[in-house]
């Protein structure tokens, strides 16, 4: 199957802002980005850069801060490269139709060994992936350090992880910056300023 098949066979680009292009200018790679996504339900989309394509995941609650915290993250088909610096508004009767706000935006670092053992060797991404076990080091605005993304249940739906902090020096239980911090870090607009642009349009 082509890479970004269910990408696009999701969405009729003569209606939607969102890229149909592959590439990505202008930023760290392999970079990571986390959008926020007022759509019928509010989440979070969590994305890595693997191999050109941004694998994805729905965080209803956003990342934490706080190693305790474990956050649900539902698998989501890979997005263009491209999409890692859409920030717009999808219309309504669109898949996915709401509000996109790039929460934040950074390069990542693999750091998944095939051992537990820190002196392992690094496994590739596409074979943490496969395991369900992937450990990243981010590079954000917003959201530093280690996170752990572990696959616990795959369903007819799709499979189920858990975003979780690991307890690193950038490990912060008061920090809650979903909700302190809900600016674009690429526009500095809120959700309620992108919707206001969409309209002037
Ligand atoms: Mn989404």
């Amino acid at each position: 199957m082509a890479p970004l098949k269910a990408y696009r066979d999701k969405r009729d680009f003569r209606r939607t802002p969102e890229p149909n292009r592959d590439s990505s200018d202008d930023l760290d790679h392999p970079l990571f980005v986390i959008q926020e996504h007022d759509a019928s339900s509010h989440h979070f989309d969590f994305r890595l850069e693997v191999d050109g394509v941004l694998k994805s995941w729905a965080v209803p609650k956003g990342p934490s801060t706080d190693p305790r915290e474990k956050r649900l993250a539902i698998r989501t088909e890979d997005h263009p490269l491209a999409y890692a610096d859409f920030e717009g508004v999808i219309p309504e009767g669109e898949y996915g139709a709401g509000t996109v706000l790039v929460w934040d935006l950074g390069a990542y670092e693999n750091v998944t060994r095939k051992d537990d053992e820190n002196d392992g060797d690094i496994r590739s991404m596409t074979d943490a992936l496969k395991e369900g076990h992937v450990l990243v080091r981010l590079s954000g605005k917003k959201i530093r350090g280690g996170y752990a993304l572990q696959k616990f249940r795959s369903t007819d739906n799709g499979e189920h992880w858990l975003l979780v902090k690991m307890d690193d020096d950038d490990a912060d239980a008061r920090r809650k910056p979903v909700s302190t911090e809900p600016q674009s870090v690429i526009s500095g607009r809120t959700l309620a300023e992108i919707v206001h642009d969409a309209q002037d349009d």
